[in-house]
């Protein structure tokens, strides 16, 4: 009996991810154009996708709770996680 092949799933960023990645450049280019008072600082940014790769939601850059990526959705400071119990 033949195995079935299960999806590959990276609990990764997109910026972890190799080759062609034009979703990560709409996020990059997202965060750089976006107003400066909407816009997560950097530190806290870098904090929050640190908690999202520890966190079992996170399936290749994309949110499994809310369906965003988390790169997109962590560059607004009025963004927040949406457990239940948020993780930032
Ligand atoms: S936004 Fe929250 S629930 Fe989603 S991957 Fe990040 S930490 Fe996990």
């Amino acid at each position: 009996m033949e195995e079935a092949t299960q999806p590959k799933v990276c609990r990764c960023l997109l910026r972890d991810m190799t080759g062609e990645n034009d979703y990560l450049r709409s996020v990059e280019r997202y965060r750089a154009t976006m107003p400066r008072r909407l816009r997560t600082p950097d530190a806290l940014y870098e904090t929050r996708l640190a908690c999202c790769r520890d966190c079992e939601a996170l399936q290749n850059g994309t949110c499994m709770q809310c369906g965003c990526y988390v790169e997109m959705r962590a560059a607004r400071s009025d963004m927040h996680c949406p457990l239940t119990a948020p993780r930032w």
